[in-house]
């Protein structure tokens, strides 16, 4: 979806939704589009500038700025897991699904442990019975 500010041959602006640009024009050739004051069907794309003045960043529209939102909050809760996990628990590298074994085994002491596994080495441990948390590889940020 977009939006264009739109303007009326008397002037009114307004804001409409498209699919895309060639929905936009679609509509526009078949006379879909008319001003809601005063009802003209003769519109044009206004200047894209319907908030100068707000710190700049009148061209990310708060659909975009709601998704980054998002995916932050989202990569903050990984962090957060990713955190917990590093403050509690034993680097093991790539020794991870070995030492899975020996604890779930019991052969050493019992701990959460964290490290590098491989799919395989995942799929044999779910197949042993051995419980195995995945937190996802995302990018650490510098902030
Ligand atoms: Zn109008």
């Amino acid at each position: 979806m977009i939006t264009y500010q739109l303007k009326c041959s008397s002037g009114h602006e307004f804001e409409a939704w498209f699919r895309n640009s060639a929905g936009y024009d679609e509509q526009r050739a078949t006379g879909d589009i008319s001003c809601p004051m005063c009802g003209d069907m003769e519109v044009m794309k206004a200047l894209m500038a319907p908030s100068v003045g707000k710190k700049g960043n009148a061209s990310v529209s708060t659909h975009e700025q709601r998704a980054s939102e998002v995916a932050r909050e989202v990569l903050d809760a990984v962090e957060t897991i990713r955190k917990h996990v590093e403050d509690n628990c034993d680097y093991v590298g790539k020794e991870f699904a070995d030492e899975a074994r020996r604890i779930h085994y019991g052969e050493t002491e019992e701990r959460g442990i964290y490290g590098e596994a491989t799919p395989e080495d995942n799929q044999a441990l779910d197949e042993e019975g051995i419980e195995v948390f995945r937190i996802p590889t995302a990018p650490r940020r510098d902030s």
